[in-house]
C-alpha cells in the first residue's frame, strides 16, 4: 500500500484544543481501540486515532472514541450508505415478519 491522503476528507473542523482533547480521549480509553468487532468483542488494538462517534461538530469527549488505524479507516470508508452493514448482528435472524402474518395485539 502506498500512503497518501486522498482528498481533504480529514479536514473537518477541529477545535483549537483538539490535540489536548485527543490525548484525553486516548488516555481515557487506555490507548485501546474501542470499536466493537462483529463478534461483539472489543477490538483492543492499540489506538492512535480519535474518532467522532456521531458525525458533526460535537467535539465533546462523550462523542469521541479511540480507534486503531484499521478501524478508523474502516469506519471512515463505510460512513454513509454502508453504515448499517457492520452494525448488523452476524447471527442470521430474519427481522421482517411474514407479510401474511398478523400478530394479534
Ligand atoms: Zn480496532
Amino acid at each position: 500500500m502506498s500512503g497518501g491522503w486522498a482528498g481533504s476528507a480529514r479536514a473537518q473542523q477541529l477545535p483549537p484544543d483538539w490535540p489536548r482533547r485527543r490525548a484525553r480521549v486516548l488516555a481515557r480509553d487506555g490507548y485501546r481501540c474501542r470499536a466493537i468487532t462483529e463478534y461483539d468483542e472489543r477490538c483492543t488494538e492499540p489506538a492512535d486515532e480519535v474518532d467522532h462517534i456521531r458525525r458533526g461538530g460535537d467535539h465533546r469527549l462523550s462523542n469521541l472514541q479511540s480507534l486503531c488505524a484499521w478501524h478508523h479507516g474502516k469506519k471512515s470508508a463505510r460512513e454513509g450508505a454502508h453504515a448499517a452493514r457492520l452494525a448488523r448482528p452476524s447471527r442470521y435472524r430474519p427481522r421482517e415478519p411474514h407479510p401474511g402474518e398478523i400478530t394479534p395485539s
